[in-house]
């Protein structure tokens, strides 16, 4: 990137939007260099905090004239490297932009713009008597503009869906600085090509989202929580298939594996000493008592069930949920490095990538532990390592692993997305033909590649499809 285009897109970009929205010294830049994956961060030439649409236009029109890369970025928790500003230029920070606009309770929708908190429209919908379903598990910090550009899911994804299914339309500003809308406010609508659909899970290459029309749902009335503890991970598994055999629908299926559980204990979390599996399931609905208690008999007579616990009441969930809440936070604390894949796999072939991956491990001698989204099939493969000598073992046993992935019919990525991390393996996964679709839909949005360059697609050549 020529330093003289970066100058100009400075002075420029002060003069449109402001000075005090536009950062360029290293330390307000600093800040802005890495999400929270494992990829290498890399500082921005420039910071810019939008606030309203014209400062996105503006921003977008101006790096398009000067040649200039932009990153789109919101909560700055995504887990594939997508916010990182990897070509350097302009990061277009949203989160400023964090009101919610409407919360229709008649039409059952809500307008809000990118850097709404998840969890802060959660708590809105709620006092309203509404409810927004998606939940990440990082709903505390991350944004719904970076939700709709990832198409987040979370543990409630199994009953109700992802992002994708509540994203009714949005307002995206594309490079050069004009703005589209597209979508509806209606249940239904089928006007057009589904643009809606292209961009949600466009990983910020694609366009700006500026306000984005979500549905809502009614709050359930009623939830429980379920715990089931086994005495090994095929047990816990076919256990979920006998839940939903017993037709059963638990908004919620989370499991954690043998050393997912060793390293809980490890941090001081209480769990049985015979227990090498658990299970956490969440119903809810009307009236929820009479399925707790099926639920409760379904997984006490499951095969090596060791112990189960039910609750209703809010605090007793919240108990019940602590070990998989204390999953991520305790992973980090386990080795200086650490990658978690977040792969799916049709629901029954979940066993059998559980032993893929501890032969993997073995092969590799890499740590692991896995902990997910049983109902979905999406584990989060977690690979632990505290030397840069062991670099390139995890990098082959990440290879095996997504290899061992597709071998079982399944996806590279869940809900993470491939950002910069797993570009490399894209076209394994869609093949060369569908990559190319791709690539040319990208250049139809962005002619000159400066929207969130170097994302989704492998680097130029490697993919045999360009
Ligand atoms: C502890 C932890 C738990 C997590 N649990 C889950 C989980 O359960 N489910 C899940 O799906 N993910 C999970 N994640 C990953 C992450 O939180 C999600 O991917 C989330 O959607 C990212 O949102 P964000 O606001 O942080 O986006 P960012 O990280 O800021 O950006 C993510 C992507 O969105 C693009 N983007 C951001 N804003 C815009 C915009 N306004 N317009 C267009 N593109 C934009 C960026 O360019 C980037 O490509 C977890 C992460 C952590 C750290």
């Amino acid at each position: 990137m020529p330093a003289a285009a970066i100058d100009r897109a400075k002075v420029a970009l002060a003069r449109a939007i402001g000075d005090s929205r536009v950062a360029v010294d290293a330390d307000a830049c600093g800040a802005f260099a890495k999400d929270e994956s494992e990829a290498d961060g890399r500082v921005p030439d420039i910071v810019v905090h939008a606030e309203s649409l014209a400062h996105i236009e503006a921003t977008l029109r101006i790096a398009e004239e000067l040649g200039v890369p932009v990153t789109p970025r919101a909560g700055g928790t995504g887990r594939s490297g997508g916010a990182i500003p990897a070509a350097g230029g302009i990061v277009l920070a949203t989160a400023k932009l964090s009101r919610i606009k409407d919360l229709d309770r008649k039409n059952l929708l809500a307008v809000v713009e990118p850097g709404v908190v998840t969890g802060d429209l959660h708590a809105a919908a709620e006092a309203e008597g509404l409810f927004y379903p998606p939940d990440p598990n990082s709903w505390k910090s991350c944004m719904i503009g970076g939700n709709v550009a990832e198409n987040a899911g979370g543990p409630r994804a199994f009953k109700y869906g992802t992002t994708r299914e509540y994203v009714l339309g949005v307002e995206a500003c594309l490079m050069g600085g004009h703005t589209v809308r597209s979508g509806k406010r209606t249940v239904k609508g089928v006007t057009g090509y589904d643009v809606t659909a292209l961009l949600v899970g466009s990983e910020g290459t694609l366009g700006v989202f500026s306000e984005i029309t979500l549905k809502l749902l009614p709050k359930p009335r009623e939830i429980a929580t379920a715990l089931g503890l086994f005495r090994d991970s095929t047990s816990a598994l076919d256990a979920v298939t006998a839940v939903l055999h017993h037709g059963l629908v638990p908004r919620c299926m989370e499991f954690l594996d043998p050393p997912a559980l060793d390293a809980l204990r490890s941090q001081g979390v209480a769990i049985d000493a015979r227990a090498a599996a658990l299970l956490l399931i969440e119903l809810d609905g009307g009236h929820v008592e009479a399925d707790l208690m099926d639920l409760g008999e379904v997984l006490s007579s499951a095969p090596g069930s060791i112990d189960v616990q039910v609750a209703q009441d809010a605090a007793r969930r919240a108990a019940l949920w602590e070990a998989r809440r204390a999953m991520s936070p305790t992973t980090r604390k386990l080795a200086k490095y650490k990658i978690s894949e977040d792969v799916v796999v049709p629901r029954s072939a979940m066993s059998e990538l559980l032993d893929r991956v501890a032969g993997i491990g073995l092969r590799e001698g890499v740590r692991n532990l896995t902990y997910g989204h049983a109902g979905d099939g999406n584990l989060h493969v977690n690979f632990l390592w505290n030397d840069r000598a062991e670099d390139e073992a995890v990098e082959r046993a990440v290879s095996q692993l997504m290899d061992a992935t597709l071998a079982l019919g399944g996806t590279l990525s869940g809900e993470h997305g491939i950002g910069l991390t797993k570009q490399k393996y894209i076209t394994r996964e869609q093949g060369p033909a569908l990559v190319q679709l791709e690539h040319g839909l990208k250049r139809v949005f962005d002619p000159k590649g400066l929207l969130n360059p170097g994302k989704i697609f492998p680097p130029d050549g490697t993919h045999h499809a360009c």
